[in-house]
């Protein structure tokens, strides 16, 4: 092996850049044997974001995956102080989060029965605790607090040589003052990394180059969601309370302030999410920008400032010791970007982290785990870089929704709350008549996807509450169209696939876990990682020999392909990503066979066309590919055509349906019905973190086809049972439902949680999904759910509470 410039001239891995998570991805890899890697640093390590951060670190997260994820960051700290000898400076405070409104606090509440379902303890505190906990709070208006004490900050600079220095220890390198100025992918997939001090080459390239990464994006011709924006935090000379403590004061999180606050040796850090944000460099910063601060940009954050000043009264009488404004990355959910970059073979992203002491640890080990083992080990959806397709990088949606995530930082965000930035971008052409109609519109991955039908009410305005909104009586009116008479459903929420080609069949069986369908046939078909970890609920229809269409999430287009990608032959497949260009409508209810005879010439009787069929026929004027089944339960056909027939089909529909109750539903119907027949969808009951064995997707199943993906990890669970599964709630509330990730008890103990939730509007009961301990499901003792952080009775139905023999669906 030659040298160059004291380089290796050949790295299994290079990771550039040294910040907080370029120095934890080379820990991890080092620890988990791969320790042919050096990191390569422009300047010095923490040269970026990293040197100026107030490095608090927490465990709260609105996504509960990265939450317990950033629990691991946090525990990992003494292993990685011992390790390399070097001090993080661990200040283990205990941090609260403040309530000043009611809403806040029935919030609060509802979080910390989501953490207790995660196993992470957290409390409510009184304002005589939080006094307690911080004497320098203001009090006055709180509800209350939540506590939790695994808060506090520490040492950036420490931290970062922490894990630098322990992966040096185990071998993996680190050189510095040495910028990687171009990237060049060789024949063979390996990259040549051209350095300011020479071209090396390497296996996998890491970009976790911080305030650059979008730089470190385009030099290999990717446009990555991420951008830097300004932040700003005060130091204090000392406060006299807290001189005269023995202890360090809890930090605190005020809420309705939009201020945090950390001690600071005798003072305090007082930062900032203020209203009015500002981006900076959003291209990436400069190549020469060194370890510099921005100009203070007081005045534009007063307002915030001055309800700072009033929660910390004792800051109006202390000096202001230093000013800091610095640049830090966002994405447009302010989660990071993680994982292999689709269609970039060896290229792998840790970017657009802005929570580097909550999160770097997590990073490390899910990308070490995906490029050792293939699998990040854990459902990291929530920061995968597949999460985001090209729409989300043009720089315009990168402001909108960057700037709505800072602005919003602390403020409230409902479950039911449709945000406003970054659209409409990409809509179907019959939104303006959907409109027309009373739709209000949600989005999923930039598409405008109908949420419910507000019909003859041309100002609705929904009100945001974790509780049944004044929505609630449209979505009833959606379903009982469905389960009386019909109800059409914009299935803009779908992706479609087209594979043929002389080697798709093949391909197919051993991507796929289910047996593949007959010609003229459909079918749900789990997909499987190796581990038996779901990679997929997809439907699988086949339209002739070698030609099948698959249906997914429109949201999962990037995280999809990336994976058919990675395993497809190199000849004999042909994939066609048609979701853009084929559109349509999911129409189901008892009247749905008499609409569709209207508009349809050939025999759709339930002997020519019976469930599970498909076809491609003509619907009105538009050529159509039909299958036969629903996700309400109900008689149904999903009618795909293309986008610009969809107008027509849309128009034919309605007409056909006028005098027979057809009526258009959103997601929120959709959500209601389904629960009605227990059937899970991807996102909540079906996810990377869980098996078919404990969704009850075994029964898709084909053990005994042959080999396919995951079927050995498959077999052996089914022999050794789950240790969870899934199983529908019947919950006794008032007026409000599960969301998802409640805690589910049985006399008081932890048995399992919600995965998603809403009213049965048919059946005319609150109910939810949830995974539960297996002797839990099988016993079906009275159990209880913390619904908004209220204790509701609930109990597991034996079967789905609408058509448990699916005879509706068979009609
Ligand atoms: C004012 C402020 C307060 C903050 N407070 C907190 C907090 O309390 N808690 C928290 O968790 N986070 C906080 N942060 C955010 C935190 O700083 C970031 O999450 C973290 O630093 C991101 O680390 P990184 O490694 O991704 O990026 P960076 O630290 O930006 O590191 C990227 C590195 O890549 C190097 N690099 C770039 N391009 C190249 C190239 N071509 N070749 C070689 N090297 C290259 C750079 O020199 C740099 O060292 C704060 C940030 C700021 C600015």
């Amino acid at each position: 092996m030659g040298m160059v410039n004291g380089m290796k001239s050949h790295y299994r891995v290079v990771i550039i850049g040294g910040g907080i998570v370029g120095s934890s991805i080379l820990y991890h890899l080092s620890k988990f044997g791969w320790t042919d890697v050096a990191l390569i640093e422009r300047a010095e390590l923490t040269a970026g974001s990293t040197w100026h951060a107030a490095a608090g670190f927490h465990v709260l997260n609105d996504d509960p995956n990265i939450a317990a994820l950033q629990g691991y960051t946090i525990r990992l700290y003494d292993e990685i102080e011992k390790e390399s000898g070097q001090s993080v400076g661990m200040h283990m405070t205990g941090g609260i989060s403040l309530a000043a409104t009611p809403e806040r606090w029935e919030m609060l509440k509802a979080e910390r029965a989501m953490y207790e379902t995660m196993e992470m303890e957290t409390r409510l505190v009184t304002p005589e605790e939080i006094k307690e906990l911080c004497p320098i709070v203001d009090v006055a208006g709180l509800q209350g607090g939540l506590y939790d004490a695994h808060e506090g900050y520490m040492d950036p600079h420490g931290t970062t040589h922490a894990y630098a220095g322990a992966a040096r220890k185990r071998g993996a390198e680190i050189i510095l003052r040495n910028r990687v100025t171009e990237l060049h992918q060789l024949p063979n997939g390996q990259w040549s990394v051209v350095t300011e001090h020479g071209t090396i080459t390497a296996e996998h390239v890491i970009n976790a180059a911080g305030l650059w990464a979008r730089k470190v994006g385009q030099m290999v011709g990717l446009n990555l969601p991420v951008t830097p924006m300004q932040h700003h935090y005060l130091i204090t000379e000392d406060v006299p309370e807290i001189v005269a403590m023995d202890r360090e004061i809890a930090a605190i999180t005020d809420l309705e302030g939009f201020t945090y606050l950390q001690q600071e040796r005798k003072g305090v850090l007082l930062g900032v999410y203020e209203r009015d944000p500002r981006h900076w460099k959003t291209e990436g910063a400069d190549w020469d920008f060194g370890m510099d601060l921005l100009p203070p940009d007081i005045d534009r954050i007063s307002p915030e400032l001055a309800i700072g000043f009033e929660r910390f009264p004792s800051l109006q009488h202390v000096g202001i010791r230093k000013w800091v404004n610095g640049a830090f990355t966002f994405t447009p959910d302010g989660n990071p970007l993680v994982g292999p970059v689709p269609g970039l073979k060896n290229y792998w992203v840790a970017c657009g982290c802005m929570g580097g002491f909550s999160q770097g640890g997590a990073i490390g080990l899910t990308l070490a785990n995906w490029m050792i083992h293939g699998e990040p080990g854990y459902d990291i959806f929530g920061m995968d870089v597949a999460r985001y397709g090209d729409f989300a990088s043009g720089n315009a949606y990168l402001k909108a929704m960057t700037g709505q995530f800072y602005a919003r930082r602390f403020v409230i965000s409902y479950p039911n709350e449709e945000l406003p930035a970054g659209r409409p971008l990409k809509a179907s052409p019959c939104y303006d008549s959907l409109k027309a109609e009373g739709a209000v519109y949600g989005v999923t991955w930039g598409m405008e996807t109908p949420q419910y039908f507000a019909t003859g009410q041309s100002n609705f305005a929904e009100k945001p509450t974790l509780r049944r909104s004044n929505a609630h009586d449209f979505v009833a009116a959606e379903v009982k169209a469905v389960r009386e008479a019909a109800g059409i459903f914009e299935s803009t929420v779908y992706a479609r696939y087209e594979v043929s080609g002389t080697g798709a069949a093949a391909w197919l069986d051993y991507l796929l876990a289910a047996k593949l369908p007959a010609v003229g046939r459909v079918r749900l078909a789990p997909m499987l990682a190796p581990s038996g970890k779901l990679m997929g609920d997809l439907t699988v229809s086949r339209l002739a020999d070698d030609r099948f269409w698959l249906i997914g999430s429109y949201y999962l287009q990037n995280w999809h392909q990336r994976w058919f990608a990675e395993h497809m032959p190199a000849t004999g497949v042909t994939l066609r990503n048609l979701s853009d260009d084929w559109m349509g409508f999911a129409m189901s209810g008892p009247n749905s066979r008499k609409i569709m005879e209207r508009l349809v010439t050939r025999d759709i009787s339930n002997a020519a066309f019976p469930f599970l069929a498909c076809a491609e026929m003509e619907v009105g004027l538009a050529k159509a590919v039909v299958a036969r089944l629903s996700l309400t339960g109900e008689l149904g056909y999903e009618i795909n055509v293309p986008a610009t027939q969809q107008r027509a089909l849309y128009g034919a529909l309605m007409e056909a349906g006028a005098d027979l109750g057809l009526k258009s539903i959103g997601n929120r119907a959709l959500d209601s019905l389904r629960l009605e027949k227990s059937y899970g969808i991807w996102s909540t009951e079906f996810t990377q973190a869980y098996t078919a064995e404990m969704s009850n997707l075994r029964h898709h199943i084909a053990f005994d086809k042959g080999d396919f993906i995951g079927r050995a990890a498959a077999l052996q669970e089914r022999e050794k049972g789950a240790e969870k599964v899934l199983v529908t709630l019947a919950i006794d509330t008032v007026d409000a439902d599960a969301a998802g990730f409640e805690p589910v008890k049985l006399k008081g103990k932890l048995v399992g949680y919600i995965t998603s939730g809403a009213y049965g509007h048919h059946v005319g009961k609150s109910l939810a999904l949830a995974y539960v301990d297996k002797d839990v499901a099988a016993s079906k003792p009275a159990l209880t759910v913390d619904v908004i952080g209220e204790t509701r009775p609930a109990v597991i139905l034996a079967e789905p509470a609408y058509d448990p023999a699916g005879k509706k669906l068979r009609l």
